[in-house]
């Protein structure tokens, strides 16, 4: 994939997708049937939104960064938001992202929505997981 010139990475995005891989099949382990299954359902979802963020950005950062942590708006079935903190809807634990704002993205980019698709509730297991992936200081 390439991305349109004019932006510089400062982080390495298929080093990023990788590494979300192995920490998804680490944290696989152990887990009871049905939450691995459903921990697997969601890291699939996320690694393909993953991808779909970095076409998206168009090599932004913080456009990147700002779709990734939508998806965790739009899996609790919230599709538009204002701009403000990232905290202002997701708990947070990694100091470094407590700044971190929406100031470009503020809504979800699919026309489409699958009404057989439920809900994933933050207090969910699997939901965690995934964001604290996220937030891990190896990621992007
Ligand atoms: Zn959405």
């Amino acid at each position: 994939m390439t991305f349109s010139s004019g932006y510089s990475y400062y982080f390495d995005p298929w080093h990023a997708l990788k590494s979300v891989r192995k920490q998804v099949i680490k944290a696989l382990k152990g887990l009871p049937e049905t939450q691995r299954n459903a921990l697997l359902d969601l890291s699939s979802r996320f690694l393909r939104h993953l991808y779909y963020s970095l076409e998206l950005s168009g090599g932004h950062v913080q456009v990147f960064l700002e779709h990734i942590f939508s998806f965790f708006l739009h899996i609790q079935n919230i599709h538009e938001w204002s701009a403000g903190n990232f905290t202002n809807y997701l708990h947070l634990s990694n100091t470094t992202l407590l700044d971190k704002k929406f100031s470009h993205v503020f809504s979800c980019c699919h026309s489409y929505l699958d009404p057989n698709r439920p809900r994933i509730d933050s207090a969910s297991p699997e939901f965690p997981t995934i964001l604290k992936i996220v937030q891990n200081k190896n990621f992007p």
